[in-house]
Order: structure tokens, then sequence, then C-alpha cells
């Protein structure tokens, strides 16, 4: 029977992706609910010393394949190895995250392995609904019997994206299929505290490669030499959108970022514009972000924008337009013109600071 909780651990270089932290975390509180174990899947060569990592950070074990054909990232490879792994140990649920490693692998080792894929996902559940029915009913609280009476689909994975351009959230179940699989969205699931010292079991699975499986010839690898910011790092974003008026009023918002230890981020429209870069957009086709202060500058409150920044801790907003819906989402909205607001702020926080 299909069994536990599989995280495909993404990692360059030997770094593990901090997307991989928050799955591990997500895949914890899953588990408590199936009753099952975490496991995380590490493929790449000379990985085995990260296991330790992903163990703190949740997994209870590592399974891991190692081969100098999983050096680097390319598709045949990665895809025949997960795929190995997945009709060995037969799991319930595979996880991956929503990067372009996990966009590429997800969908080919789901058709091989003849199951369904929900991608891009920004919330996960245990359907226990059925579970409960029954647990009622029989007023037994033997839940190894249970679960033996139960069938495979009574306790689902409820996987849950935005559809239709984002203007509804679609739940999706894989009811008939194991494993249950989908890729999630940076920034969305939180990651646990790592647990130092934490005990779990470590497994080598070894993939037989033949040189027909490197379909693609690697000549040379190149890095991005310019910084990225990565505003989900963030703990303050002073975001803009179309209401600032012109480009050059970021640096208005620069100034407050600045003086709050933040990164300006943006909205879409302005992003379409080429007012600002793309990896600076929060929303549906952007990034989703968390930080500790969301400052929303002239931005209308549009669900894809909102889809990004809801989990934010505190959100302050300025609109002009005192029904915007960005004020729904706001712990504190004001009212007025940002390009006369943020001078004002811009002038207060220097001289609070002085
Ligand atoms: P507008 O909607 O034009 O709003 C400007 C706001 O500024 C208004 O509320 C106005 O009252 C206010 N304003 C104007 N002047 C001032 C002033 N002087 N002072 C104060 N306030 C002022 N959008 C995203 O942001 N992120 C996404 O990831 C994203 N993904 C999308 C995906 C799809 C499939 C689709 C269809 C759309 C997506 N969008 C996304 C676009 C989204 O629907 C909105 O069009 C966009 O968010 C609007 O940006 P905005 O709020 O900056 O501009």
């Amino acid at each position: 029977m299909s069994k536990d909780l599989y995280v495909i651990a993404e990692q360059r270089d030997g770094e593990i992706a901090k997307v991989t932290f928050e799955l591990l975390g997500e895949a914890t509180v899953l588990a408590a609910d199936l009753n099952e174990k975490v496991y995380a899947v590490l493929m790449g060569d000379k990985i085995k010393d990260k296991s330790q990592e992903l163990i703190e950070a949740g997994a209870d074990g590592v399974i891991v394949v190692e081969d100098p054909m999983l050096a680097e990232y390319v598709t045949e490879p990665y895809a025949k190895a997960l795929t190995a792994v997945i009709k060995n140990y037969d799991p319930n649920i595979v996880l991956f995250g929503a990067t372009s490693i996990g966009r590429d692998l997800a969908p080919r080792v789901a058709a091989r392995v003849h199951t369904g894929l929900t991608a891009d996902c920004t919330h996960l559940d245990i359907d226990m609904n059925k579970y409960f029915d029954f647990l009622h009913a029989t007023s037994t609280a033997d839940t190894a019997s249970i679960e033996k009476r139960l069938g495979m689909d009574d306790k689902t994975l409820k996987m849950t994206r935005p559809a239709f351009g984002g203007n509804v959230m679609a739940t999706i179940r894989c009811a008939d299929y194991r494993p249950q699989m989908a890729t999630v969205r940076p920034g969305v699931m939180k990651k646990i505290a790592p647990q130092a010292g934490k005990q779990g079991t470590v497994e080598e699975f070894k993939v037989e490669f033949t040189a027909a499986d490197m379909n693609v010839d690697i000549k040379e690898v190149v890095k991005d030499t310019k910084k990225a910011v990565d505003i989900t790092e963030a703990k303050v974003l002073v975001s803009g959108g179309r209401g600032i008026g012109s480009p050059e009023f970021y640096q208005e918002l620069k100034k407050v970022a600045d003086l709050l230890g933040g990164e300006i981020s943006s909205s879409r429209a302005n992003v379409d514009a080429g007012w600002i870069e793309r990896d600076r957009q929060v929303g549906q086709t952007g990034k989703t972000v968390r930080p500790e202060l969301y400052m929303a500058c002239g931005i209308s409150g549009a669900i894809q924008h909102i889809a990004g920044m809801e989990n934010s801790e505190c959100v302050i907003a300025i609109n002009k337009n005192d029904t915007a819906a960005i004020f729904e989402v706001s712990d504190l909205g004001i009212v007025g013109d940002v390009k006369v607001i943020i001078p004002k702020l811009v002038e207060a926080l220097d001289k609070y600071k002085a």
C-alpha cells in the first residue's frame, strides 16, 4: 500500500533550496494527519553529507541517490532516478518546489509512474471528512483498525491552486492513483525550526545509468553575475503599483525601504510597463511573500496581487481611492496621495533615525 510523504530535496552546487525546507515543514503537518512518515529524496553527486540538514528540518529519513550523472540537473537522468525511487518505495505523496527544476521534473515523473500532478499549489490539506464520519459512527479509538477498513481515497490530499487567471481557487484531489503529486510555490509554506541533532535514517538507493541516459552535453555552466534580489527573504517590503505614477518614484520608495531595512517590490502592472525588474513582482505570477511588514503604495489589490502577499504579518496600504480592494487585506489603511505621503514618511523616519 502506498505510504509516506516524499519531499524532493532540490539542490544546486550542494546547496539545498529554501523551498525544500518549507516543503519539509508542511509535510510534517500533513504526515501527522496521515500518521505517516516524511522522507526527503536527495539526488546529486557526493551529496550524502547534506542528509542531516534535511533530517533536522523535519525529515524522518533521507533516500540518497548519488551518481556523477546527477552532478548537474539534467532532465533525463533525474527523471530516471526519481521514477526508480517512486517505483521502489511506493510513496503516498510526492512534493516538489514549483521552481524551474521542480516544474521540469515533476510532470515527466508523473507521466512515467502514471499518476496525476497538481502544479503551482498554494495550499495543501488532508481530507479527513470520511475518516471522522467513520470514527463517529464506530465510536472507537482504535485508529489502526479504522485505517485498515478505510480505502486509500479516504484521506486524500487536497491540493489548492489558483485557476482561471486567479479568479477562483481550485481544490484538486487525485483519488485513484498514487502517488499524489504536487508542486508548491516557494515562499508559501512555512519551514519549522531546525531540531539540532535529530536522528533519522539515511538510505542509499542505487540507480543503474547508461551513457544513453545523458542525452544532453553540458559544455559550460554560466552563472548569472547580476546579484539577484530575493524579495521572499525581506522582512520589510515597500511595494509600488501603478498609482506611484512613474518609475522614478521607486527611488522614494527605496528611501523608505532603506530606512526600514527592507526592499522594494512591485505589482505586475509596473513590471509589464518596464518600470522595475520582474524578480521584484509580487503575486500569482510573481513571488509569494510573507514579510513582517508589507507596504502597498498605489496598488489596487487585484486578486492576483493579493494571492502573493496576503500572508504578510502586517499590511499598510496607501491609496487615494477609499474603496480600493487592498484595504480589505490591510491592517492599516491610509487614504491619500502616495506622492505626498511617502516624502513625508521619509522625512519622519529620517528624523526618528537621527
Ligand atoms: P491598478 O489596478 O491600475 O491600480 C492602481 C491603484 O493606484 C488604484 O487603486 C488607484 O486608486 C491607486 N492610485 C492612483 N494614483 C494614486 C496616488 N497618487 N496615490 C495613491 N493611490 C493612487 N498582478 C500582480 O500584481 N501580480 C501578479 O502576479 C499578477 N498576476 C496576474 C496573472 C494573471 C493571469 C492576470 C490576468 C493578471 C495578473 N496580475 C497580477 C494583474 C492584476 O490583475 C492587476 O492588473 C494588477 O495587479 C494591477 O496593478 P496595480 O494595482 O499596480 O494597478
